[in-house]
């Protein structure tokens, strides 16, 4: 596994830009509307079930938010994980890092290749 690719520098709330900037070890920066890492939060109510944890929707991501968010706090959990309390008090979501990432790749691919 690439450690540095899945460890974080920098986490920077943007709620007015309405999203969140992570910077990470390895030099890349990846930056999450906030609509797109709300509608992904992991939590089990959030996905629906424990089976459909893990996961997600790149595409929210690149889609025009019909609300804003705001995020309160977000703070590291262990060093696996970023947990994110929102403006409505939602704060069962554990972004793992991994998972960040692999979202920001995702949606990257989707972008260069839209179906
Ligand atoms: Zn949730």
């Amino acid at each position: 596994m690439d450690f540095k690719k899945f460890q974080p520098l920098s986490v920077d709330i943007g709620n007015s830009e309405q999203n969140l900037t992570i910077g990470w070890a390895d030099g890349h920066t990846s930056v999450f509307p906030l609509f797109g890492l709300r509608k992904n939060c992991p939590c089990v109510s959030c996905r629906g079930g424990h089976a459909l944890m893990g996961q997600y929707e790149p595409q929210l991501f690149l889609v025009e938010p019909v609300r804003t968010y705001k995020i309160i706090k977000a703070e590291p959990v262990g060093n696996h994980a970023l947990k994110i309390t929102w403006d409505d008090g939602h704060n069962s979501g554990m972004y793992k890092w991994e998972l960040l990432r692999s979202m920001d790749d995702a949606v990257e691919r989707l972008r260069q290749h839209p179906h």
